[in-house]
């Protein structure tokens, strides 16, 4: 007899693993199945986001961020410091601290939660059962009344670049290196791609990042990104665009790197090699061929706006269906549908996803760019105020960026908030939340913000799309 759960899930990052805590707390009888296992061999809960992405990425930014300014800037503030040195493996060895503390968070959590843990590979069978092959190869079939399929994804491969994690790496190789690569490669300029690039730069790499197309991050507002290629190649960032990867040679533990521009054929040898040309929804082996469940032209598992796959009780949230590949958004898909599950009618905006690159200045995003709106024929007022011109930015020596705040013409309704500069990511929120509730520019503007922050840059860049703007002056007076 097949052990029976009211929701199993598939994959235990952050999609799969809020959904399965997200469903015990309504009183489901939940499990989730996961594979990975970490360095120490051991199941590691909270999939790419805690193990290989978003967090140690931070953490490896953290530390190469607080390097740079010990190194560049402290003096500015008559802090001498002699012999700054990066101790590589201690800044990895922290790293991995951190993975271990939080991976180790989320057992604790399903434990406290009543959340079973099924350790092994899951794949979906016929009529709501899951097939999971364990860790030690014995077989067990489970079944449930809803299942969710949170699988993620992998970094995509690309024939020229064969990844050996060794001298072609691709992302979880690049939070590995023990020592800082002379000349470092870089193939895709996406956020991923940036991020990696910045912490080796700050620590001292030769940074080239070799991307595809002409335009710099084309889902990013033109003016925010225009600032950003204007930045990162003032920091060191050799950014070629218009690059085309064509072939790599490996020798000698070196890499040439073959790339075709404009002006031709262009050769480049690098100590290390990051590819990172995006990623993959993960469905390997995860779907019986009598599933039912069914794959988008993308080869993301298709669902509908409630994250509903084709099979009546079968939901599939994250990497591994449609939309950004983004932790918050996973997370946010996976309460949705336990919610449901649990006959709530819970809906997600997706309109309100923010995007965040973690290069210094951080560049973050909400709602729609200027270019959207543009091409959507929607007429606009937009406010924008400097950093340079904050008195909060000034006393932190970080005074780089902008804010930008798009609003409607006709009803002052914000529609876009955009931000380069210093804590983009924490402000960009604010742009997320004044916008769930509808607010008018003019609302933003007045309210009272505390003084100095970060945060009046909101104020009056909000101040600013109606000519309102105190501390700069306004295109249009009102
Ligand atoms: P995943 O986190 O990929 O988890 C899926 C889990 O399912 C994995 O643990 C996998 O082992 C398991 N699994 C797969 N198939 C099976 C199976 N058949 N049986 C059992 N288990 C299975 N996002 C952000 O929002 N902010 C960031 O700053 C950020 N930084 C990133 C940095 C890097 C370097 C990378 C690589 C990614 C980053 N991301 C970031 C993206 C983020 O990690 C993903 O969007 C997020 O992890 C997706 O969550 P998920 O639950 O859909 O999938
Ligand atoms: P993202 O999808 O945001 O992770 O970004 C990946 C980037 O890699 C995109 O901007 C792609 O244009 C770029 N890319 C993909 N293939 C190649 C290639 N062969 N050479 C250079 N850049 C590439």
């Amino acid at each position: 007899m097949s052990q029976k759960f009211d929701v199993l899930v598939i994959g235990a990052g952050p999609g799969g693993y809020v959904a399965a805590i997200r469903a015990a707390q309504l009183g489901l009888k939940t499990a989730c199945i996961e594979k990975y296992q970490g360095k120490d061999d051991k199941l590691a809960l909270g999939g790419t986001c805690l193990n290989v992405g978003c967090i140690p990425s931070k953490a490896l930014l953290d530390s190469s961020w607080k390097y740079h300014e010990a190194k560049e800037s402290f003096g500015q503030h008559g802090i001498s410091v002699k012999d700054v040195a990066m101790d590589v493996p201690a800044m990895i060895g922290r790293k991995t601290t951190i993975v271990k503390n939080l991976t180790a968070g989320i057992a604790g959590l399903f434990k406290a939660n009543g959340v079973t843990t099924i350790e092994g590979h899951g794949k979906l069978l016929a009529n709501k059962q899951v097939e999971v092959t364990g860790l030690d190869g014995t077989v067990q079939v489970y079944e449930a009344d809803s299942i969710i399929i949170a699988a993620g994804s992998q970094p995509i491969d690309i024939p020229p670049a064969p990844v050996d994690q060794e001298v072609i790496v691709d992302s979880t190789g690049a939070l590995e290196f023990q020592e800082v690569p002379k000349k470092l490669g870089v193939i895709g300029a996406g956020v991923i791609g940036l991020e990696l690039g910045s912490v080796w730069a700050r620590l001292g790499a030769e940074v080239t990042v070799i991307e595809a197309q002409e335009q710099f991050l084309p889902a990013v507002d033109e003016q925010v990104a225009k600032e950003a290629l204007k930045v990162l190649t003032k920091q060191g960032l050799n950014i070629r665009l218009g690059a085309r990867l064509t072939a790599t040679q490996v020798e000698k533990n070196q890499v040439t790197v073959s790339f075709t521009e404009a002006n031709g054929e262009q050769q480049m040898t690098f100590d290390k090699l990051i590819v990172a040309v995006g990623r993959r929804p993960e469905t390997s082996n995860l779907l019986a061929a009598d599933s039912g469940v069914t794959l988008d032209e993308r080869g993301s598992i298709y669902v509908d706006d409630q994250c509903a796959t084709s099979v009546p009780g079968v939901y599939a949230i994250g990497d591994v269906v449609r939309g950004p590949m983004l932790a918050h958004k996973a997370s946010e898909e996976g309460v949705m549908v336990a919610e449901r599950i649990a006959g709530q009618k819970t809906q997600m905006n997706y309109d309100l996803i923010p995007g965040v690159i973690y290069t210094h200045p951080e560049i973050a995003g909400v709602g729609k760019t200027e270019q959207t709106l543009k091409g959507e024929g929607v007429a606009i007022n937009v406010g924008v105020f400097p950093f340079a011109a904050s008195g909060r930015a000034m006393a932190a020596n970080d005074t780089t960026g902008f804010v930008k705040i798009i609003a409607d013409a006709q009803t002052d309704r914000v529609l876009g908030v955009h931000v380069i500069g210093p804590s983009a990511a924490e402000l960009v929120q604010q742009g997320a939340i004044a916008m769930e509730f509808g607010t008018s520019a003019e609302d933003l503007g007045m309210m009272v913000f505390s003084h100095p922050t970060l945060s009046e840059t909101m104020k009056e860049a909000a101040l600013a799309v109606n000519g309102k703007a105190i501390h700069i002056g306004n295109r249009k007076k009102r």
